[in-house]
């Protein structure tokens, strides 16, 4: 007899997505998990149950009307769906026999999206961490870097590639805004790696991407901002990043995918893949990059785009964007706030003038509706344009009650 839970069940996944509809009470109410790993198992719609209510139920609201603080987006249910045709059929994209048509739907959707970055191919990563890795590596290989150049607000995954790989750092100043300071850039660069940012994690700041092209390998850490080249009002923002060797997106950033999903594209594709590839005796096509077995994220990725088209992707970045603006302007209108700078890719950055009362102030607003970020030692507000259903009426009602009771006191 074959095992059963080896086998499709209608009636055990319509029960988990019963759960997942269902499920509203936090994990502090659910039973908790056993602490050493129980001798014998509970039975597989049992372990569902008890489950729920920790990850469901305990989960942060990404998709509420109230989110707005982080890079973190809700995700649209086809991704759920395609997650799960993923984990069902479990393709090793490692290996051409185990992935026979997972591994052309990575390609097919990296064909689709390296048109509007000018960039000749890619692959997929787990997270922009490991893109820029690749690309850094990629850079030491093909143009024989030494050295990487990088603004001060650069994510820290840049610093972090440099010391992987053996590379010295060398962090530069940056704006208040936080965009690097041109002037600032060494003279020479035949030797080094340049790291451009678009859309710095704290501000949402583009660096000057005219830069690219300035040192022996630019890469453009478009992490956060990369998908606004889907929009063709946003695109402009990024204009220059054709001329980037090699270019690293969050997928399930600002293109609402689930973790972990990301793109490293290059310029010269293949000639940076063969120097970033290893062959291996059990492998009938060369390892190409970081990672060794790996899934297929390319799937739900795949499966968005197919459904919403470049318009759709659009429309939903547009939107985001749309609330950043409003958000900005409500700030600059309020005569106790003060917007750090207008905000570039729907990173908007603010406090009240009286800056002592920024945590207290933050404190007062909904969860999840703010984050704090520390910028030249000074704390700030700042909101992330990561949810399109985001309800900014409900925000400027929640802000001004907010700064009422925190005048009032
Ligand atoms: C989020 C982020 C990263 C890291 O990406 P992960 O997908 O979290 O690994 C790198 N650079 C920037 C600018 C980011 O915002």
């Amino acid at each position: 007899m074959a095992d059963a839970d080896f086998s499709f069940d209608l009636a055990g996944l319509s029960h988990a997505l019963e759960l997942l509809g269902a499920v509203t009470e936090g994990a502090e109410a659910a039973l908790p998990l056993p602490s050493t790993l129980p001798e014998v198992g509970c039975g597989t719609c049992a372990a569902l149950d008890r489950l729920a209510p920790h990850v469901i139920g305990g989960a942060a609201r990404l998709g509420e009307a109230t989110a707005f603080a982080h890079m973190d987006p809700p995700t649209p249910w086809i991704t759920w769906a395609t997650t799960l045709w993923n984990a069902s059929v479990n393709q090793n994209l490692l290996h051409p026999a185990t992935a026979p048509v997972a591994r052309d739907i990575e390609q097919r959707v990296i064909d689709w999206i390296v048109p509007l970055f000018a960039m000749g191919g890619g692959h997929m990563v787990p997270g922009s961490t490991l893109a820029n890795l690749t690309a850094l590596w990629a850079a030491r290989e093909c143009a024989g870097v030494q050295a990487v150049a990088y603004g001060e607000s650069a994510h820290l995954s840049v610093g972090k590639a440099a010391h992987i790989l053996g590379l010295a750092a060398h962090p530069l100043p940056c704006r208040p805004s936080g965009a690097l300071v041109p002037e600032a850039l060494p003279v020479d660069l035949r030797r080094t790696a340049l790291v451009l940012t678009a859309g710095t994690t704290s501000t949402g700041a583009v660096d000057d991407l005219s830069l690219c092209g300035r040192a022996a390998w630019t890469h453009v850490d478009a992490a956060w901002a990369g998908p606004l080249r889907f929009s063709h009002r946003h695109a402009p923002v990024l204009a220059g990043i054709e001329r980037a060797d090699s270019v690293a997106i969050s997928a399930h950033k600002w293109l609402f995918q689930p973790k972990e999903s990301a793109l490293i594209l290059f310029r010269d594709a293949a000639r940076a893949h063969s120097a970033i590839a290893f062959g291996g005796a059990y492998l009938a096509a060369p390892n190409v990059g970081v990672l060794g077995s790996h899934g297929a994220a390319a799937v739900p990725l795949l499966a968005t785009l197919l459904a919403w088209g470049r318009e759709g992707t659009a429309a939903r970045i547009d939107a985001c964007m749309a609330l950043a603006a409003r958000l900005a302007d409500l700030v600059s209108s309020c005569a106790q706030l003060e917007l750090l700078a207008p905000p570039q890719t729907g990173v908007v950055v603010w406090r009240p003038k009286s800056a002592a009362l920024t945590d207290r102030l933050f404190a007062a607003m909904p969860a999840g509706s703010c984050s704090l970020t520390t910028l030249a030692g000074e704390r700030w507000i700042r909101n992330v344009a990561a949810n399109p259903n985001f309800a900014i009426a409900a925000f400027a009602a929640a802000l001004e009650d907010a700064l009422r009771t925190l005048g009032a006191s």
